[in-house]
């Protein structure tokens, strides 16, 4: 037989201060949850081995395949805004690379599965709970077409994990165009090792940005690319109510894939001042910052890659902040056509001032998110508004003069129903999944909130319970890192 999974290693072969080679730790009684059959055929990965004994041991960490090369990662990372030079897969493995047969490169990383060089004292777990939920979210935004990582498989480890209770443990294997963050420069950076920094900077745009190489300043097309990335990356964030809740620089790809579900959160009722992370005390990483924050996080990046810019600082620094400037613009293109797109309308001022004004009504009346947005649809022929108010009669009667200037009925349907989900991954469904694992250690609600929110705009699910917002009892304030 053919090996399940063909590795094709590249980050390995970088020198060896880029990460630490890491042997397995086993757990004792691996069972699997959940392996991703679509996923799997994109990678070229055996479907039936995936669904084996074998494979389990290989997703739990038990066992080895052949051509993978474990090693943990180093990184920095601004954290809150703090800089701690130095970070790194603490509680991640990456096994290694696969290269499909379309030639795209994707990283396999198992989650959870014991401790590292990087852990800095912690267990290297991860309870189950986490793995649950990254599987839902991570799988939810790759349906309504947001960049991100992927979940190929999950685990229990059969062993218990300590946090504020004992919890079962869980290991996800996450699938990334690479794990490369904006940390990964800032450690380099950090450690002024400019040669390094060079190295990483010229694997990364192999990798991923090959066309930069023919550009006349790589590294500062680099950037650009980068700059332009996370632009259209935090729009659709923002056009879905997403709350990353830990937007570190450690936590942010440089392909701009979204990384790290950790107490990540889709918005129920709509406040621009959201925040679900109990460890955001400050609402540092609240729904309305985060673009901001995305810019931040940006200059934190342009500052690590300066010394590749151009030998006068001075110069570096000029290119750099034009740069910068740029982001701005960019997501506001970006989150226009997207905002444009949810209303059926054509991106204008009037689309923008329409999108604005429907959050702000969304917000003094305590309205749903996302229902709000899939329930317009059904209004392109009916004046009907959300709510009997005269707010809500103004914005209806502006809304439908701008669909008459703009253009006919059908189209503006269709773009709607690519725009507007019915189905997010609601906190509240997401913890009802992990409630009945704890409880009995059974997993029918996490697979059918999986079924529900890999469809998200099929119609068919409109009226289903995975569309319907929280009850007032079931409505989800806090979440957490469960590191
Ligand atoms: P996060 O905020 O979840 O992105 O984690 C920040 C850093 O802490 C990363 O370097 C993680 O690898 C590390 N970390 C988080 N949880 C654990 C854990 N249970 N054991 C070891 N390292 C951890
Ligand atoms: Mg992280």
């Amino acid at each position: 037989m053919s090996a399940p999974i063909t590795f094709d290693n590249s980050y390995g072969q970088l020198p060896a201060n880029f990460y630490t080679r890491q042997a397995l730790q086993p757990v004792t009684k691996p069972s699997l949850i959940k392996v991703n059959l679509d996923l799997a055929h994109q990678l070229g990965v055996d479907p039936t081995w995936l669904q084996t004994k074998d494979a389990t041991q290989v997703f739990a960490g038990n066992a080895l395949l052949p051509g993978a090369d474990p090693l943990a990662t180093v990184y920095a990372g601004f954290q809150f805004g703090n800089w701690n030079p130095q970070l790194g897969d603490g509680r991640a493995l990456l096994l290694g690379e696969v290269l499909t047969d379309t030639g795209q490169r994707f990283d396999l990383q198992l989650k959870g599965s014991g401790p590292t060089h990087y852990s800095r004292g912690g267990d290297g777990r991860s309870p189950l709970g986490p793995v649950l939920r990254e599987y839902l979210v991570s799988e939810a935004m790759n349906a309504l077409g947001v960049p991100t990582t992927r979940a190929l498989a999950a685990v229990t480890t059969g062993e218990p994990v300590y946090r504020e209770q004992q919890e079962p443990g869980g290991v996800l294997t996450r699938v990334a165009s690479s794990h490369i963050r904006f940390g990964s420069f800032q450690y380099f950076s950090g450690e002024q090792d400019q040669a390094s920094l060079r190295r990483l900077a010229d694997y990364t745009i192999d990798r991923h940005y090959p066309d930069l190489q023919a550009s006349e300043q790589p590294y500062l097309a680099l950037l650009n690319q980068v700059i332009e990335q996370i632009a259209q990356l935090i729009a659709k964030w923002q056009c879905l109510g997403f709350i990353h809740g830990v937007m570190n620089t450690d936590n942010m790809l440089i392909t701009g894939e979204t990384v790290d579900y950790g107490p990540c959160a889709f918005m129920d009722t709509f406040k621009q001042a959201t925040v679900y992370s109990a460890i955001d005390q400050q609402g540092r990483y609240a729904y309305q910052n985060q673009p901001a924050i995305a810019h931040w996080n940006l200059m934190t990046l342009a500052q690590a890659l300066l010394p590749l810019l151009h030998d006068n600082e001075d110069v570096a620094i000029e290119q750099a902040k034009a740069a910068l400037q740029t982001f701005p613009d960019r997501f506001d293109d970006h989150y226009n056509a997207h905002s444009a797109d949810k209303l059926g309308l054509t991106p204008s001022k009037v689309s923008r001032a329409l999108f604005s004004e429907f959050l702000a009504l969304l917000e003094t009346h305590e309205l749903d998110f996302t229902n709000s947005f899939s329930g317009l649809a059904d209004r392109l022929e009916s004046k009907t508004p959300l709510l009997p108010t005269d707010d809500w009669q103004q914005w209806m009667a502006q809304w439908h003069a701008a669909l008459q200037d703009s253009q006919d009925k059908p189209a503006a349907r269709h773009r709607m129903q690519q725009a507007n989900p019915y189905v997010i991954p609601r906190n509240h469904l997401i913890e009802h999944a992990i409630q009945q694992a704890y409880s009995e250690g059974r997993f029918d609600q996490f697979d059918a909130l999986l079924e529900a929110v890999t469809r998200p705009f099929d119609p068919e699910l409109a009226r289903s319970r995975f569309a319907q917002a929280p009850a007032s009892d079931e409505i989800v304030k806090r979440t957490f890192c469960g590191t």
